[in-house]
């Protein structure tokens, strides 16, 4: 990768991000107080999807971070990958939130949110041209692989992604802290192995691109 065409992702991504800073498509646009459009390396081998920003996320602007957010870096790391090689987003880059009265509480994004929010996360994939694509939790992973995707079942398992990226999901570091004692260590030794699959698909030596047809030219 060349340094002009990191620079030139780069600065597609800034684009993007200042369109999503102006974008109210839905209403969680207005009650925001930080779209977070994603972070990380424009020429990321991996791209991690979750769900939507949390609390934190929205008002500092950046995904995953917090506890949720710390637990993936050591996830990432644990894989030989910075959190820096990496490029991190949501499918909503709105925080969904719940009015209870004194408080907002956060909630999953709704199918039309999600639906409004994808053309900017498919720019991102087309931008970034992941090798692999890691979706976090049953929210993220069921806008990639349908309604009917099932993260117990399913989870670990590889699937054809935007422009034929491979794309796997595993569970969302939140549900990781939300367990305790066994199942949380099930959990974990769960996600490991996804994280360890993801390592070597990432590792396979690229494709060859199909090599032009060759024309006889006595044809
Ligand atoms: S969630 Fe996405 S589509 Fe909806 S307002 Fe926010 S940036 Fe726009």
């Amino acid at each position: 990768m060349s340094l002009q065409q990191r620079v030139q992702r780069q600065r597609e991504l800034d684009d993007a991000t200042a369109i999503v800073e102006r974008c109210r498509k839905c209403g969680i646009g207005s009650t925001r107080r930080n779209s977070v459009y994603g972070e990380g390396d424009p020429c990321a081998t991996l791209m991690v999807v979750g769900e939507g920003p949390g609390e934190t996320e929205d008002k500092l602007g950046r995904p995953f971070v917090g506890r949720a957010g710390e637990l993936l870096d050591r996830m990432l790391l644990a894989i030989g990958l910075p959190r820096e090689d990496v490029f991190i987003c949501n499918t909503v880059k709105c925080r969904p939130t719940l009015d209870l009265g004194n408080r907002l509480a956060n909630r999953p994004p709704t199918p039309d949110e999600m639906s409004n929010c994808r053309p900017y996360l498919d720019q991102q994939i087309e931008i970034i041209r992941p090798r692999v694509i890691l979706a976090l939790g049953a929210p993220a992973a069921k806008s990639f692989m349908g309604e009917r995707f099932a993260i117990s079942k399913q989870r670990g398992q590889w699937f054809d992604g935007p422009g034929g990226t491979p794309i796997m999901a595993t569970f969302h570091p939140a549900y990781i802290l939300r367990m305790t004692g066994g199942a949380m260590a099930e959990v974990k030794k769960l996600v490991w192995n996804d994280l360890k699959a993801v390592r070597t698909r990432i590792d396979e030596p690229p494709q060859p691109e199909p090599a032009p047809q060759q024309h006889s030219l006595f044809e």
